[in-house]
C-alpha cells in the first residue's frame, strides 16, 4: 500500500466566498472559476462523496479516470494529483488532502448495482445514478450549456476505499476518512462540478450511514 500523505490547507473556512452543505443522498452542482479552490468536506466521515468534473466551456471535454490514472501512474488520488480531461486538459489540481486516499475505480452505484450486488429488493432504492442525473438536468448555465444523461461517465469518489489487491482484484473496504476530513482542489480552467453525495444504505464504507458534506469555494 502506497504511503498516506496528508496535506493541509492554509485557507480558513471563515473567509470562503462559498460554503453549501449538501445533505445525505443530494446533489450538488456548481461552476469553479480558474485559480479558484473548491474543498469537500466529510463532515461526520466515511462518507463517498461520487463527483464528476467537466471544462465549463464545453462538457464533453470532462474528468478522464484512465487518462488522470495514466498521467500520474497511481490508482488513487491525493494532493498533487493533476485531473486529467478526455481533451488532455489539465481541470484541476489537489492541494490539500487530509483524508490520503480517494478512489478512481469504484464508480457511481446504480439501481442496477443495487440489485446485482446487494439483492433484487433493492430496485426502488436511491442510487448515486438518479442523483447525478438529477443534478444534470436541473443545471443550465448562464450560457445555455446543459448536462444530459450521456454525460455522467466514469466518476471520483472522494474519501472512498477501494483498495486493489496484488492480483488485481478490487476490495470495497472499510473507510478510511473519519469526521472534518477533507479534500480540497484549485481549478487549473473554468470547471463544473457535480456531487451525488452517496445515498448508499447497503454499502460499509460508509458504514451503513450517509452524511452530509460540506462544500467551500476560496478565491
Ligand atoms: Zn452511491
Amino acid at each position: 500500500m502506497p504511503e498516506t500523505v496528508i496535506q493541509l490547507s492554509p485557507r480558513l473556512p471563515g473567509s470562503a466566498i462559498f460554503n453549501a452543505t449538501v445533505g445525505a443522498g443530494d446533489s450538488f452542482v456548481h461552476k469553479i472559476l480558474k485559480g479558484q479552490f473548491v474543498r469537500i468536506v466529510d463532515l461526520e466521515g466515511n462518507q463517498a462523496v461520487d463527483t464528476l468534473f467537466y471544462n465549463a466551456d464545453n462538457y464533453a471535454d470532462r474528468y478522464s479516470a484512465q487518462d488522470t490514472i495514466r498521467e500520474q501512474a497511481n490508482i488513487y488520488l491525493t494532493s498533487g494529483t493533476k485531473l486529467i480531461s478526455t481533451e488532455r486538459h489539465t481541470l484541476l489540481t489537489i492541494v490539500a488532502d487530509t483524508c490520503g486516499r480517494h478512489d478512481t475505480l469504484g464508480g457511481a452505484c446504480s439501481a442496477e448495482s443495487n440489485m446485482v450486488r446487494y439483492s433484487i429488493d433493492k430496485r426502488s432504492m436511491h442510487a448515486c445514478r438518479q442523483s447525478f442525473l438529477k443534478g444534470a438536468l436541473l443545471w443550465t448555465d448562464q450560457t445555455g450549456l446543459t448536462l444530459d444523461k450521456r454525460d455522467l461517465t466514469a466518476n471520483i469518489n472522494f474519501f472512498m476505499n477501494v483498495p486493489v489487491t496484488p492480483e488485481g482484484a478490487l476490495k470495497f473496504d472499510d473507510g478510511v476518512s473519519g469526521a472534518g476530513k477533507y479534500v480540497e482542489l484549485q481549478a487549473e480552467m473554468d470547471v463544473l462540478i457535480v456531487i451525488s453525495n452517496c445515498p448508499q444504505l447497503n454499502n460499509p464504507c460508509n458504514a451503513y450511514n450517509p452524511t452530509p458534506v460540506q462544500v467551500l469555494v476560496w478565491n
